[in-house]
């Protein structure tokens, strides 16, 4: 299971550390915390756009923390996160990088990030960079590497149940080895040493992960990846033939809609809507 997930995101065999959680929602609690423990003082970045579980995360943990704005397709602001990182610049920077928003899927660019870090004066040391790549961390290999630790990220973490498909909730969270020490504690009753957020873990969904995997190997999951990009590419163009307003981003499985007016369509097909969109995967 992990040779494949490890190679999809370019790290060394002896060179990670990872297990299988409860969802992505442990793996963002986990590699805020890893942040966290290697820069205390540091402040977390998260644009207005991420997952309800980091900002949870920062209330848990007690950070202190800047909301980037967003652009109008959900994706982080560079320049709102360029001010930001300059006027805390005393502080380090724990940046939650959304690889695939839950709304709209979009992705936020690592590259842009760790340049813009650089630009600000930011050297490795003083930031740490978790990606909550929850939808879209599978698919990424497959169309650009946005995902890889031979860039100076921390973590990344997927969910499970969403792209797999796995029948429950599970994820996998993935760090750099040489960072694990400082979350680790001897557990004489356990007879481990414990790193990990939760205690005890559901020990079936590892199998469902594996067979998944295995099942669908690299071209399987490829050809999910095409399907997927081109069932939505396909939504879209219907959608708007019939005069609906929709977006897509850029590699996205997210179609975007205006909200249907009709209420009973909206519970029929249990749509998820903010404000005044609708969303599709
Ligand atoms: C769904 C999602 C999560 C949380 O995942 P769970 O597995 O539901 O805990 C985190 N981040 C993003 C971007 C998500 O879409």
């Amino acid at each position: 299971l992990d040779y494949r997930i490890i190679d999809m995101w370019e790290i060394e065999k002896d060179q990670y550390w990872g297990y299988v959680t409860n969802g992505g929602t442990e793996g963002n609690l986990h590699g805020i915390l890893l942040g966290r423990e290697l820069l205390p003082e540091g402040i977390l970045y998260a644009s207005k756009d991420s997952h309800y579980s980091v900002f949870k995360a920062a209330r848990m943990y007690r950070m202190d923390s800047e909301t980037i704005n967003t652009s109008v397709n959900g994706e982080m602001d560079y320049s709102n996160l360029r001010a930001k990182l300059l006027q805390n610049k005393d502080k380090p920077a724990i940046i939650n990088v959304t690889i695939g928003t839950t709304f709209k899927g979009a992705i936020d660019d690592v590259d842009v990030i760790l340049e813009t870090l650089k630009d600000c004066g930011y050297s490795q040391d003083r930031f740490y960079i978790h990606c909550d790549a929850a939808l879209c961390g599978l698919m990424t290999p497959f169309i650009n590497n946005m995902i890889s630790f031979k860039k100076p990220i921390g973590s990344v973490t997927i969910s499970g149940h969403k792209f797999l498909g796995c029948p429950m909730p599970c994820g996998v969270q993935i760090t750099r080895k040489s960072y694990i020490n400082n979350l680790s504690t001897n557990v004489e009753y356990i007879a481990s040493v414990d790193a990990t957020i939760s205690g005890s873990r559901n020990g079936l969904t590892p199998i469902f992960l594996w067979y998944s995997l295995s099942a669908k190997g690299q071209i399987g999951l490829q050809k999910d990846v095409k399907k997927c990009l081109d069932n939505a590419k396909y939504l879209k163009d219907r959608l708007q033939q019939e005069g609906i307003s929709v977006m897509l981003n850029e590699l996205s499985i997210i179609v975007v809609l205006e909200r249907p007016r009709d209420h009973e369509f909206v519970r029929r097909w249990q749509l998820s809507c903010v404000k005044d969109m609708a969303h599709v995967i």
